[in-house]
């Protein structure tokens, strides 16, 4: 900082925007890593749920575990894509119009470079064609 005095204009804004960079990585960072741990308290919640349900069925309805599996494949398959998930992340993903990374949908601007992302496309557009 104190070196600022004996800097060029041009090495002064440079050394403002290198700060200001560094700023908002910070804040980024803090924001992700409490982004985090909501997502770990519900991951956790979930999956409470889900072995609740499966011992509930199990228990008082004699459904096995391969039965289980079996429908779980068939809800994962119903957005096109066999990825152990119930929307397909191509999905829920926007790409940054700068650095061209893959950032979550719930983001207003990239997570890496803070660049615009591209425009939401209907994330339900391929469910309702499955329909
Ligand atoms: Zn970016």
């Amino acid at each position: 900082m104190s070196s600022f005095i004996n800097m060029t204009p041009n090495k002064f804004r440079q050394a403002v925007r290198q700060e200001q960079l560094e700023a908002r990585t910070r804040t980024t960072v803090k924001q992700l890593k409490e982004h985090v741990l909501v997502l770990e308290d519900e991951l956790e919640r979930t999956n409470l749920l889900v072995r609740t349900l499966f011992e509930l069925i199990s228990t008082y309805h004699g459904v096995t575990e391969k039965q289980f599996k079996d429908m779980m494949e068939l809800i994962d398959l119903k957005d096109g894509v066999i990825d152990g998930k119930v929307r397909s992340t191509n999905i829920l993903n926007a790409e940054c119009q700068l650095c061209h990374r893959k950032v979550s949908r719930r983001f207003k601007h990239c997570v890496y470079c803070g660049g615009e992302l591209s425009v939401p496309q209907d994330p339900f557009a391929m469910r309702r064609t499955n329909k």
